[in-house]
């Protein structure tokens, strides 16, 4: 058994999460979904194409935000959000 599964847990019930880095992404913030390529628009709040499971925050500044892709269930974990605040938050 491969040592990344616990006792008793099924592969099947792991989803798969994908990490993206958005300052590696052109443009206002839409990204296709790394699984299925369905398009995840940060102005999309309608919740039908994703949902936000987790964000954290450093300070007042949004630091990792996880969303998933209602298409696939696939997790998609964003970093990089220092870009879209337009100054390098370590000076
Ligand atoms: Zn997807």
């Amino acid at each position: 058994m491969p040592s990344f599964l616990k006792n008793g847990e099924k592969e099947k019930k792991q989803p798969l999460v994908y990490k993206l880095d958005l300052t590696r992404i052109q443009g206002d913030g839409e990204f296709p979904c790394p699984n299925c390529g369905v398009t995840i628009s940060p102005e999309d709040e309608t919740e039908d194409v994703y949902c936000i499971l987790e964000t954290k925050v450093d300070g007042q500044a949004l630091e990792e935000l996880i969303v998933q892709c209602n298409k696939c269930a696939s997790q998609i974990r964003l970093i990089g959000f220092h870009i879209l605040r337009g100054h390098c938050v370590a000076c």
